[in-house]
């Protein structure tokens, strides 16, 4: 069976940057499903609907198609066949993306989906997926071989994300990600909790590549 890493932590946390070197490092498809919600967010922003429209949110995303183009070791979610554009990284969706990823219709329509990663990987011939999330491995994958969750102090991850040049406010995306009723970010109980304040990315790859090995 292909092998399920996840990652699960928040905003800036550095789940991404790990992810895609445990990917290189062990064969795995990248899959950051952060950015799924984004491209959700963007596609509903574009259409002018707003997070309290809940009809029109649950009849248009029954009406798209989801599939998975594979670039390189990371899988790209196509709407329609449409890969995301570079908006999804805009000062716009880290506003709002939060509000529409709370919704229970947009996390339903966007299950299957990730559920079905791990078997892309298998077919594309990697050993398996690395997933990055909030709810990886507490709601779609809680019997994921390796779940871990990472976190930082606030004023970390601040200066993570300003050294990268972006607006994000991602205290306040935490908030709303924690205190949500559906799939709360949260440190799924027996995964392994990292806290990577005072560690160096390598230090953090180091560590779990260290477990993922064994
Ligand atoms: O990972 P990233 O910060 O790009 O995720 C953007 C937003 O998508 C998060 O703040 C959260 O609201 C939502 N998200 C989620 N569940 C996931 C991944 C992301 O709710 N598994």
């Amino acid at each position: 069976a292909p092998i399920i890493v996840a990652i699960d932590g928040g905003a800036a946390s550095g789940k991404s940057s790990t992810a895609r070197a445990l990917a290189a490092r062990f064969g795995l498809l990248h899959v950051d499903t952060g950015s799924f919600y984004r491209q959700v967010c963007a596609k509903l922003m574009a259409q002018r609907i707003a997070p309290d429209q809940t009809e029109p949110i649950e009849a248009g995303l029954a009406a798209v198609t989801f599939s998975t183009q594979v670039v390189g070791n990371t899988a790209q979610l196509l709407i329609d066949g449409h890969a995301a554009g570079d908006d999804i990284r805009s000062e716009q969706v880290n506003t709002h993306v939060s509000h529409y990823a709370a919704l229970p219709a947009v996390r339903a329509a966007l299950l299957a989906y990730q559920r079905s990663q791990p078997e892309v990987a298998r077919k594309h011939g990697f050993r398996g997926v690395v997933m990055e999330g909030r709810d990886i491995g507490s709601v779609i994958f809680p019997n994921a071989d390796f779940r871990i969750f990472l976190h930082a102090d606030q004023a970390a991850r601040a200066a993570r994300r300003a050294a990268e040049g972006r607006v994000d406010a991602v205290a306040e995306r935490d908030r709303l990600d924690t205190s949500r009723k559906a799939a709360p970010l949260l440190c799924p109980p027996g995964a392994v909790d990292i806290d990577s304040t005072h560690l160096t990315l390598e230090e953090v790859v180091e560590k779990l590549s260290a477990l993922i090995a064994q």
